[in-house]
């Protein structure tokens, strides 16, 4: 029998798998309910994450909140709107070269795609190009974000990672700003207003 959704969360916040890969104390970050209504996927918490243990509290997720979906806190935190998840809840520590280490697979594994499946949404919104590849496997990341996709049969909008340092991916593709981004606004704003 499928385990409860509280049991599985509590569960979940004391996750300690990936403690040797890390080399210091994992804290997994959840944010959500079983009826939010936009389920939200990226690459994995940030160092600043770790500290607030509340996702995008970063430069990321000023742009995300602010300026892209143009919606305010209340509304992004609300767990009837947002069910924020990532392929790691944890924060994976940094690399030789300062960069944030590649988010363990054990975790989406272990924990996200049972997650995910608990979560009566109305629409996903994939963010970065690592979150769309493990979706859509087969795809090229450039053309997914210029479309409408599915997963499971429900809406799948795919974003570029709002962090600094993928501006200039955004600039590269001004369309995205221009007119993209417009179009997804519109379809966040309709899903949050029913
Ligand atoms: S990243 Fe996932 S699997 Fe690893 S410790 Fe955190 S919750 Fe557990």
């Amino acid at each position: 029998m499928k385990e409860n959704f509280d049991d599985f969360i509590k569960d979940l916040k004391k996750c300690d798998k990936c403690l040797k890969t890390f080399g210091f104390t994992p804290r997994p970050v959840f944010w959500g309910a079983k009826n939010s209504k936009i389920v939200q996927i990226s690459q994995a918490p940030s160092a600043s994450v770790y500290k607030t243990m509340k996702p995008f509290t970063d430069a990321s997720g000023k742009k995300l909140i602010n300026d892209w979906y143009q919606i305010d806190e209340e509304l992004f935190y609300n767990p009837s709107n947002f069910y924020i998840t990532a392929l790691a809840h944890c924060y994976p520590g940094k690399n030789k070269n300062g960069q944030d280490n590649t988010p363990p697979k054990l975790c989406f594994e272990l924990w996200i795609k049972k997650e995910i499946e608990y979560v009566s949404n109305k629409i996903y919104v994939i963010i970065g190009s690592r979150a769309a590849k493990v979706f859509f496997p087969n795809e090229s990341f450039e053309e997914l974000v210029f479309k409408n996709n599915y997963i499971n049969g429900k809406l799948a909008i795919v974003l570029p990672h709002p962090s600094p340092l993928n501006n200039r991916w955004i600039k590269k593709h001004p369309e995205f700003i221009n007119k993209r981004l417009k179009e997804v606004r519109k379809i966040i704003n309709e899903v949050l207003q029913n």
